[in-house]
């Protein structure tokens, strides 16, 4: 079992050595100081983790928050072996309530989006309401995408598979959700926790794979296999 997507550093007295029955963890930053802790942890533990550095939407809508993604960059460049991935970054306009927060948003996605293509790392996408704007976005990048925590609907689903991305599954069952993992092939799906802010831990990831097997009428193991080698695709 790989999870594709959680917050390692936000698991209070964590020890990573409880993880050790998963294959592979992706954890991912939202900001300077988690990104920063996300490289630590994977010095540590480079044959078990991935890194995933970047500032999140919600974390792009101030003045300040250039300076933020500056450091960033930085940190990402000066340290490009660890990195696996960058994110998690898009647009939320769930939070942003203003034409101005929107832009600022917009902006450093565009920025963060070039660091990927210049590093040669995938994204790690965080879209809410905004999954369509997404997208669009990311209509020149190169590499390959996850859509973590999707939310979207059956159609954007299946444009993101079709452009040879990733959906990723949240142990939460939702009717939609159900809908657009139905409706693209099990090759384009990953299964994550999002821990510890929808699973526990990394080890909920069980949960988001026995959803999709269930939708897709396989087999548990044959669920865990394709999400597996979905996330190693993705992050090397
Ligand atoms: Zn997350």
């Amino acid at each position: 079992m790989i999870d594709a997507h959680c917050h390692l550093m936000d698991i209070e007295g964590i020890n990573i050595d409880d993880y050790r029955g998963l294959e592979r963890i992706a954890n991912c930053g939202y900001d300077l100081k988690s990104s920063e802790n996300a490289l630590l942890m994977k010095k540590a533990h480079s044959d078990f983790l991935y890194c995933i550095v970047g500032a999140s939407p919600q974390k792009c809508m101030s003045a300040k928050s250039k300076d933020e993604v500056e450091e960033i960059e930085r940190l990402a460049i000066e340290n490009k072996d660890d990195v696996d991935a960058i994110g998690e970054i898009g647009l939320d306009f769930h939070w942003a309530d203003t034409s101005e927060k929107m832009e600022l948003q917009r902006g450093l996605f565009r920025r963060q989006i070039m660091l990927a293509e210049e590093m040669g790392r995938p994204i790690v996408i965080h879209a809410r309401d905004a999954v369509k704007e997404c997208i669009h976005e990311l209509k020149n990048f190169g590499g390959n995408v996850q859509f973590h925590f999707f939310s979207g609907s059956v159609d954007e689903a299946r444009e993101i598979a079709d452009r040879g991305w990733y959906i990723s599954i949240p142990p939460l069952r939702g009717k939609e959700r159900v809908k657009a993992i139905a409706s693209v092939d099990i090759s384009h799906i990953t299964a994550e926790t999002d821990a510890p802010a929808v699973g526990k831990t990394p080890l909920d990831v069980r949960r988001a794979i026995e959803i999709i097997a269930e939708t897709k009428g396989v087999s548990f193991e044959e669920a865990d296999r394709a999400t597996s080698e979905n996330a190693k695709r993705i992050f090397g």
